[in-house]
């Protein structure tokens, strides 16, 4: 979920939607694990790890039981992170981390501090470019990012779909593009895959549009209402244009 600049009654409707689910965006167990295992990082020594936009911390949860890793998760809503804080503590990994309410584009950190930052589904918020700009002088030279952002899978696509991206997130673009941008932002490829259709289908919308018929029930509001059916529509956008976008993950390091 994005929509940061709504008004708060919509932001409330949008965080009870998504809180109960495992993952507030497009992503699985499965490709956290092997966007971790391009990183080349393990369990061999400490370290120290952001992840930016966390949400309810599924990301975070599978780095804290695959790393010998402090982790501090961030995200704008404290409801995402009481939630992710009780599933650590559910997962026994909760002395492994802290949470920090803060925008990610404003970050209350040291330069150098992190020997990894990781991002899924969340850096549109700020904008890729923006994001990777502002984030590289966190890590340690040599650190890593990993950062899933919206991709186009091919070189020419439909307009409609074109018109309603570029309406929606005109920074969306091809996997070449967004290398270029991290090359220009002191970054250099480490590993890049986009996620499957069932990381969009089975992990991130099943869930969601099952819930959304009691949603509706529980608010009666034409307020619930819209919002769902934004939903189903972002559902049906997926499964009609999958092959030509998704999020792809870019995994990269700090060169300088
Ligand atoms: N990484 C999680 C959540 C992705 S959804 C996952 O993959 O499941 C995007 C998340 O970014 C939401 O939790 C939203 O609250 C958060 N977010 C949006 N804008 C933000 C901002 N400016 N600063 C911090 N978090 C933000």
């Amino acid at each position: 979920m994005s929509e940061v600049n709504a008004d708060e009654a919509l932001l409330d409707l949008l965080v009870e939607l998504h809180l109960p689910h495992e993952r507030q965006g497009p992503g699985s167990t499965t490709t956290t694990l092997k966007a971790l295992e391009l990183t080349g990082l393990g369990p061999d020594r400490p370290l120290r790890v952001a992840d930016l936009g966390c949400g309810t911390g599924a990301a975070a949860l599978v780095l804290a039981q695959h790393l010998d890793a402090e982790i501090v998760a961030v995200d704008l809503f404290d409801s995402f992170l009481e939630e992710f804080r009780i599933r650590a503590e559910a997962r026994g990994v909760s002395d492994r981390i802290s949470t920090v309410q803060a925008s990610i584009d404003d970050l209350p950190f040291d330069d150098g501090e992190f020997d990894l930052i990781w991002s899924e589904g969340a850096i549109y918020n700020i904008g890729f470019a923006t994001g990777v700009h502002a984030w590289r002088r966190y890590l340690k030279p040599g650190g890593v990012l990993v950062a899933s952002e919206i991709t186009w899978l091919t070189d020419s696509r439909p307009p409609a779909l074109e018109e309603h991206w570029l309406a929606e997130y005109s920074e969306i673009d091809t996997a070449s593009a967004k290398f270029q941008v991290l090359e220009n932002a002191g970054y250099s490829p480490v590993g890049y895959f986009t996620l499957p259709p069932s990381a969009w289908t089975e992990e991130y919308y099943a869930p969601i549009l099952a819930d959304l018929d009691g949603f509706c029930a529980r608010h009666d509001s034409q307020l619930a209402d819209q919002i769902a059916q934004a939903e189903r529509d972002e559902a049906q956008l997926y499964e009609t244009y999958a092959d030509y976008f998704s999020y792809g993950m870019y995994i990269v390091r700090r060169v300088r």
